[in-house]
């Protein structure tokens, strides 16, 4: 069959491989649609943990065509919750599972969603319902994550939010903050992920740190940051209303430094969050993505081959893409 594997750093191809067989407890799926992330860019440039080899794609769901006894369903839709905690390290007995230090994540770690067939255990997969676009169940594991930034700013109604950057996490955070019952304004650069961002339920766009400024001169009660990179990770402060919190969901790159003032964190009692991944949010995430609360149609810019997958991740995505969407069952 077909993967997309990372060989190396600097180093991803569409090759051949041997059909995957699924383990003790796993079950084999043949993958419908897979997300090109932020992170599957971050891991090939080497600014995200990787391990040579492994096929990427941690952002898919599929049909289930081995469901080797565990009670999955054969046929079922399901979509991976990629990350694998142990379950017995200090984190996991603290319940913080998300931080487990044996997480072995599908898509990383492990053979991911980039391919024909994927196999991962059955305790990670949460059932879709058959009726879903294929091409939707992707974005659970991105809601998830986002999910859980969205629990941690623990938005509440009436509240404004601001959420930085017009990307899939960023669209995904603007709907849930309007869920939460908050007045939202989506800063990000782009005048289509602007009206993007209006389309799905912002109340306010800004294309800069100053016009956001204007708009709300006290600053947001919760800024999440989803854009990742350092100039916005550096301006979240300063637009935070004084007893306010931030949630950075933007990755950056290991190493790269941001300057703040701890002072005005300090003076300002300003809570500054770091979310990671998505601990126990797969399921809600499914949840909304299933009964169409939260709605992703919009976000998906193109679908491609998995020929077109390696090139695609190896570039930079191209203006105006939200996500790509690697369609395996797709020829050229
Ligand atoms: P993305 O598609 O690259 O979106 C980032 C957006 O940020 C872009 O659309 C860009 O839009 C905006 N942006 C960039 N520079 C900006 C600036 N100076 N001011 C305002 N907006 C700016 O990425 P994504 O898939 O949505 O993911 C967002 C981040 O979350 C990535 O770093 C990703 O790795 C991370 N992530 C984190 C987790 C987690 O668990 N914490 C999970 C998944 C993803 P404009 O060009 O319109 O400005």
């Amino acid at each position: 069959m077909l993967a997309t594997r990372l060989i190396a750093v600097g180093d991803i191809r569409t090759i051949e491989i041997t059909m995957p067989q699924p383990g003790p407890g796993e079950i084999l799926v043949q993958v419908e649609a897979a997300g090109i992330c932020g992170t599957d860019r971050h891991l090939f440039k080497g600014e995200f943990p990787s391990v040579p080899g492994k096929t990427l794609g941690h952002e898919f769901s599929g049909i289930v065509v081995d469901s080797n006894g565990t009670d999955i369903p054969l046929g079922a839709r399901v979509t991976c919750d990629p990350n694998d905690w142990c379950g017995e390290c200090d984190q996991c007995r603290r319940g913080r599972v998300n931080l487990c230090a044996n997480n072995i994540a599908t898509g990383i770690a492990r053979d991911g969603g980039f391919a024909e067939f994927c196999a991962f255990p059955a305790a990670k997969a949460h059932q879709l319902p058959a009726t879903l676009d294929p091409l939707h169940g992707a974005f659970c594991e991105p809601l998830a994550c986002t999910l859980h930034g969205m629990d941690l700013g623990a938005a509440k109604p009436g509240e404004r939010v601001l959420i930085i950057g017009g990307g899939v996490i960023g669209l995904l955070a603007v709907q849930l903050a309007k869920l939460a019952g908050c007045e939202v304004m989506l800063l990000t650069r782009s005048a289509t992920n602007q009206e993007l961002g209006r389309a799905l339920g912002a109340d306010l766009v800004a294309g800069s740190e100053d016009r956001a400024r204007v708009q709300w001169p006290a600053g947001a009660d919760l800024v999440v940051e989803c854009a990742g990179v350092a100039a916005t990770v550096a301006m979240s402060p300063g637009l935070t209303r004084t007893g306010g919190r931030i949630v950075i969901l933007g990755v950056l790159p290991t190493g790269e430094h941001v300057e703040i003032e701890p002072f005005d964190l300090l003076f300002r009692e300003i809570q500054m969050h770091f979310s990671f991944i998505n601990p126990f949010t797969h399921e809600r995430a499914a949840q909304l993505i299933a009964d169409g609360t939260i709605s992703v149609a919009p976000l998906v810019t193109r679908t491609i081959s998995l020929h077109e997958a390696a090139d695609a991740i190896a570039e930079p995505a191209p203006a105006g893409e939200v996500r790509a969407i690697v369609v395996p069952s797709m020829q050229n």
